[in-house]
C-alpha cells in the first residue's frame, strides 16, 4: 500500500462517528488526489481555484469539492460551478456574487460562515461577535443555504493553543443554532487541521480539513 493510501485509510479508521473528512488538497499532484479519492476520500478542500479546474479533470464528481481558501471576486462564477460548498463565506458582499452566480446557473450553494477565532486582523473571516448578524444577511439570499460555521484559528506550535479558539466558535454555533434563524440550518462546524483536529472534534466539530497528515508535508512556501 503505497502511503497516501495508507494515511487515509488510517485516519479515516480512526475518525469518530458523524465527523466527515476533507481533504485538504493545495499543492498536491492529481494522481496523489485521486489516490486519496480510491483509498476512501469523499470530500476534497481546495484553497486556490485554478487548481481545483486542473484535478477536477481527473478526479470529476467522483469526491465533493469544498472551496476552503480566500474566494476571489472575479473568481465566484468558476467557483459555483465546481464547488459543492464554499466553507469560507465572511461578508455579505462575497455572498451576494455567489447568490446571483447561482441564480444565474440554477443552484443552490450551501455554504458554511468563516470565523476569526483568533481575531487576527491580518485573516480573512467574520469576527466572533459579528458572525450572526452576517447569518441573518445571508439568510436573506435565496441561492444560497447557511449550514454552519467554519474557523482556522491561529497557527500554534501547541495543538492545546488551538483549544480556545474551537471553543469560542463551537460557543457561536450553539447559540446561533439554538436562535432557529429562518433559512439556516446549523448543522456543520468545520475546525482542525493536521495539527489539531483531535482537539477540534473534543470540541464538537463534525467536519476536519486535514492536508499534510493525509499527504505529506508541503513544498516549501505553498
Ligand atoms: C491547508 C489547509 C488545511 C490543512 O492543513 P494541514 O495542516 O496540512 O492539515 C486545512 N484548512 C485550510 C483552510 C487549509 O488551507
Amino acid at each position: 500500500m503505497s502511503q497516501i493510501t495508507e494515511n487515509v485509510k488510517r485516519i479515516l479508521a480512526e475518525l469518530t462517528e458523524g465527523v466527515e473528512l476533507v481533504a485538504a488538497v493545495k499543492s498536491r499532484r492529481p494522481d496523489e488526489i485521486l489516490e486519496a479519492v480510491e483509498a476512501g476520500v469523499k470530500i476534497l478542500g481546495e484553497n486556490y481555484l485554478q487548481e481545483a479546474e486542473i484535478a477536477y479533470e481527473t478526479i470529476g464528481t467522483r469526491a465533493q469539492w469544498h472551496f476552503i481558501g480566500h474566494l476571489q471576486k472575479n473568481k465566484v462564477k468558476k467557483a459555483v460551478q465546481l464547488f459543492d460548498m464554499v466553507e469560507t463565506v465572511d461578508s455579505s458582499q462575497i455572498a451576494a456574487l455567489i447568490d446571483m452566480r447561482c441564480r444565474q446557473a440554477g443552484k443552490v450553494m450551501p455554504v458554511l460562515i468563516e470565523v476569526n477565532s483568533g481575531r487576527e486582523p491580518q485573516k480573512s473571516g467574520v469576527l466572533p461577535e459579528d458572525t450572526e448578524r452576517l447569518i441573518r444577511q445571508v439568510a436573506e439570499y435565496e441561492n444560497i443555504r447557511v449550514q454552519g460555521l467554519m474557523t482556522m484559528g491561529p497557527v500554534a506550535g501547541d495543538p492545546e493553543d488551538s483549544r480556545p479558539y474551537f471553543v469560542e466558535t463551537r460557543n457561536a454555533f450553539e447559540r446561533i443554532k439554538s436562535l432557529d434563524i429562518p433559512g439556516v440550518e446549523m448543522k456543520y462546524l468545520s475546525m482542525g487541521m493536521t495539527n489539531s483536529y483531535k482537539i477540534a472534534i473534543d470540541e464538537g466539530a463534525n467536519i476536519i480539513r486535514l492536508g499534510s497528515i493525509l499527504f505529506g508535508e508541503r513544498p516549501p512556501g505553498k
